[in-house]
């Protein structure tokens, strides 16, 4: 199986905050593998524009070290010269007048055009103000931004007025790199290509599934940030919220974006409060060598969570009664993220007890990283003479060691930036999705913060606090182990 290529057509692409951290180490990189990979057509442009002071040749000698800095695989590509020769840069300032007037000779008419804010969420306002100010805006123009996309439901939907006064919503581009992923649209494909799983994936066939994201780093240098947000605003409201919904939502009845971006509102909008006695918030300790997390964000009297986990319910026909377990957090056992769909037993063992037999339910495992994945654990006869004993074998359904090296998954910044180019909002957020998420994170919050909910400590390299564990084990259940 060959990877196909479908080049796009050629684009002017603005970067704003085209020097900083992300457009370094995700963007310009993304954007280098799709022109090796010939996605990227010659005839495309890329505009660096921040406050930093350079020229268009400054900028392609900082893109260039970025290129060899974070992706140095891609880098011997044999194309770098030719991608930098699509460079530009204008020094622009988003509070104020200069560089606005110098942009505009950069974009042609008849061209798709994209602004990439890839600065400050207090600056996507203003960027939209000015883009349009400096009538920069015309009908192929749409605008990509990312998370933290409000901090509340109240500051999110003034981040849509905002930004719907100047862009239609089939303008605005809402970026969760998880919807990126190979292996998340391979989830869909899974589900709603096959007619093995849709029959099954019900209440009635499905125990409970559980969306771990562990992370072994802490929270670096975002300290600042990280303590006014907290695991619940960072993660869960976002990403962990699209994992839920692309498992849960109904078969929308086209791949199309509005079709797709309606089943997961549905999905979001039928998710029950969640009662303080299903979430356990977590903060690390200090070890011997490394700090606390009150330590790391210089708060000592932080009580905000680097660590959570929740039991959560959808309400509706197919999951009533089905808990959707979902934790995440910093500085744990391993960096893994993974949804697994634990199934029901057999309703019948004809084999004997299955704690003889070995036989277990299946588990349908899907893989965001590391390595990528699917795989269903399905019970076969353990080979060989002696009577029947069972195993559970792995069937792998990610084939990508037939797929080869050639069709390495692209990285999810890359596929979704082509995306925005080809105008396909189906991996993107509508602004909807995003305040019905916050309508169901802001009663938790204020919950915690009415009672002065203290996170409970728990040990770096540890799977969480142990209240996390006893959250399944209320139910009979046991989280999977984290593990790389
Ligand atoms: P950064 O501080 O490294 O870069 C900020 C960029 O914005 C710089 O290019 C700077 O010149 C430009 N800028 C700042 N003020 C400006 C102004 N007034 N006018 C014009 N340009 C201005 O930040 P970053 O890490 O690249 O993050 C950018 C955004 O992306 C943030 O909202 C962050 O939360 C989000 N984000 C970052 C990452 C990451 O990996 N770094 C991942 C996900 C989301």
């Amino acid at each position: 199986m060959v990877s196909r290529v479908i080049p796009v057509d050629p684009f002017d692409l603005v970067i704003f905050g085209g020097t900083g951290d992300l457009a370094r180490r995700k963007i310009l990189p993304g954007l280098y593998r799709r022109f090796c990979s010939g996605q990227m057509p010659e005839g495309a442009r890329i505009i660096g524009a921040a406050r930093t002071e350079t020229d268009s040749e400054g900028y392609r000698k900082i893109v260039s070290d970025a290129i060899h800095e974070f992706d140095p695989k891609s880098a011997q590509c044999g194309k770098l010269d030719a991608f930098l020769s699509l460079l530009e840069y204008e020094t622009v300032d988003a509070m104020g007048e200069a560089g606005w007037n110098e942009l505009r000779p950069h974009l042609r008419d008849g061209h798709v055009r994209a602004f990439y804010f890839s600065v400050g969420p207090s600056l996507f306002g203003i960027l939209a103000e000015r883009l349009s100010h400096f009538g920069l805006v015309d009908d192929e123009s749409r605008i990509v931004i990312e998370k933290p996309l409000g901090h509340d439901l109240a500051t999110a939907k003034e981040l849509n007025a905002t930004l719907g006064a100047y862009f239609d919503e089939s303008q605005i581009y809402r970026i969760d790199h998880y919807l990126g992923k190979e292996t998340v649209q391979n989830l869909m494909a899974v589900r709603f290509g096959n007619i093995l799983f849709e029959p099954l994936w019900n209440a009635q066939h499905i125990d409970h599934i559980q969306i771990t994201v562990a992370e072994t780093v802490g929270v670096g240098g975002r300290g600042g940030y990280y303590d006014k947000s907290g695991a619940m605003r960072d993660m869960v409201q976002n990403h962990l919220m699209q994992l839920l919904c692309l498992i849960a939502m109904e078969p929308p009845s086209q791949f199309e974006p509005n079709s797709v971006r309606d089943e997961k509102l549905k999905v979001i909008r039928a998710l029950q409060p969640v009662p303080p006695h299903h979430i356990v918030r977590g903060q690390y300790d200090a070890t011997d060598s490394e700090p606390s997390y009150r330590e790391d964000v210089e708060n000592a009297r932080s009580f905000t969570e680097s660590f959570i986990a929740l039991r959560c319910e959808i309400a509706n026909w197919r999951w009533a009664g089905t808990p959707f377990y979902m934790r995440t957090g910093k500085k744990l056992k391993a960096r893994t993220s993974e949804i697994a769909v634990r199934f029901k037993p057999a309703p019948h063992s004809i084999f004997g007890e299955d704690k003889e037999t070995g036989s277990q339910p299946n588990e349908l495992i899907i893989r965001l990283q590391p390595n990528e994945g699917i795989t269903l654990s399905v019970t076969i006869k353990e080979p060989g003479p002696g009577g029947m004993r069972l195993v559970n074998v792995p069937l792998d359904m990610t084939f990508a060691e037939a797929l080869g090296e050639e069709a390495e998954a692209p990285d999810a910044y890359e596929r979704l930036i082509m995306d925005v180019i080809r105008g396909n909002q189906t991996l993107f957020m509508r602004g909807d999705e995003v305040e019905a998420a916050w309508a169901w994170t802001d009663p938790i919050i204020e919950g915690w913060q009415a009672r002065h909910d203290v996170p409970k400590l728990y040990d770096v390299g540890s799977a969480g606090p142990d209240d996390a564990l006893m959250l399944l084990h209320r139910d009979n259940r046991k989280w999977r182990d984290i593990k790389a």
